[in-house]
């Protein structure tokens, strides 16, 4: 994602994945709402005052509390001139609902080391599609220094450098 003309201010950090991640301003035209999604973690606010760790939403979660398919929702950028692309496709499982949290019991279970680059993040190949892309690795966020998981999400495998 181009970061180009974002504005890099300090309050734009996530306060939910110590501030590894930016909080988006984010439109979603389907349903006329405007929130603040954190593009690491996927925390999401609906106010911008209201940016703190324990007053998000798992933006799955609101996408679905609005009706919404969570693998292909519309979603525009507000902060940034640049063009960026004006849908996205959400990362997403693809198992049926009741299977993710199980799933990620089994990834978490199967961990190794952290990333390298990131010692709160795991990423787990479970060896079968489980995202709406093909993904079969699951990146795993803990709150640093704990086992506490704050979020979970497919991503593509890529060889450990
Ligand atoms: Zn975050």
């Amino acid at each position: 994602m181009s970061l180009t003309n974002f504005n890099l201010d300090k309050s734009s950090l996530c306060p939910l994945c110590d501030e590894q991640g930016w909080v988006r301003h984010v439109s979603l035209p389907e349903i006329s709402s405007e929130g603040f999604l954190c593009d690491e973690c996927y925390a999401f606010w609906l106010e911008k005052e209201k940016v703190d760790s324990p007053s998000f939403i798992q933006f799955d979660d609101f996408l679905k509390s609005r009706g919404l398919d969570t693998s292909s929702v519309e979603l525009n950028f507000l902060d940034s001139e640049e063009n960026e692309p004006i849908a996205r496709k959400w990362k997403s499982f693809s198992v049926d609902e009741r299977e993710v949290l199980p799933l990620i019991d089994e990834a978490w279970s199967k961990r190794k080391e952290a990333l390298a680059t990131d010692p709160r993040a795991y990423v787990v190949n479970l060896k079968k599609i489980i995202g709406t892309d093909g993904e079969t690795c699951v990146k795993i966020l803990v709150r640093p220094g704990t086992q506490e998981v704050i979020a979970a999400y497919p991503v593509h495998c890529s060889p450990a450098p």
